[in-house]
């Protein structure tokens, strides 16, 4: 009884920090990019990436989606099979293998210095744009033929969605 009250306690103020974390990032960005990847690989080293694999990375990422679509910005997952780790940033060249411990490598090919980290948070910036520019050209090519249906499909593909009037249905749920 005891232990699973401390739990419940605990998962609470899990979920809390999720909420609070989640706030803040679509608050700071307009486009927010993530790995939807298998929570063990995540960066063991990263008290920030512990406490989120404990309250459950997917959750934290339905959190992350749905605050995103309602502020009206976009969120892009990328495909956990793409090698954010492995690909230097900078030159795109891509080392065969990089174990988990390494923390710091440096690119064979242009010589830059890469955290592990960063170099792979980069990665997925930069994957996740270069979907959002596709999606956004595939729907602006359809535009010519169907222009009024694709103009709909246009705003949604850049998530600036219109977001409800205040007094609407949608408002008085958010408050
Ligand atoms: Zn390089």
């Amino acid at each position: 009884m005891k232990v699973a009250r401390v739990h419940e306690k605990i998962t609470r103020c899990r979920e809390d920090f999720c909420h609070k974390l989640s706030r803040n990032l679509v608050d700071e960005n307009q486009v927010i990019v993530v790995e939807n990847l298998a929570v063990n690989n995540l960066v063991r080293n990263s008290k920030l990436a512990k406490s989120i694999s404990d309250a459950g990375w997917g959750q934290f990422l339905t959190m992350l989606k749905y605050k995103a679509e309602w502020e009206g910005k976009t969120y892009i997952e990328v495909d956990r099979f793409f090698p954010s780790s492995k690909t230097c940033h900078h030159c795109l060249y891509q080392v065969d293998s990089l174990p988990l411990e390494i923390r710091n490598w440096e690119c064979p090919s242009c010589g830059t210095q890469h955290d592990r980290d960063i170099n792979a948070a980069r990665n997925i910036r930069n994957e996740g744009l270069r979907s959002l520019q596709v999606r956004n050209f595939e729907v602006s090519s359809k535009c010519k033929t169907h222009s009024r249906q694709a103009a709909g499909r246009v705003a949604a593909a850049s998530g600036q969605r219109v977001r409800p009037a205040k007094g609407t249905a949608f408002s008085s749920i958010a408050g």
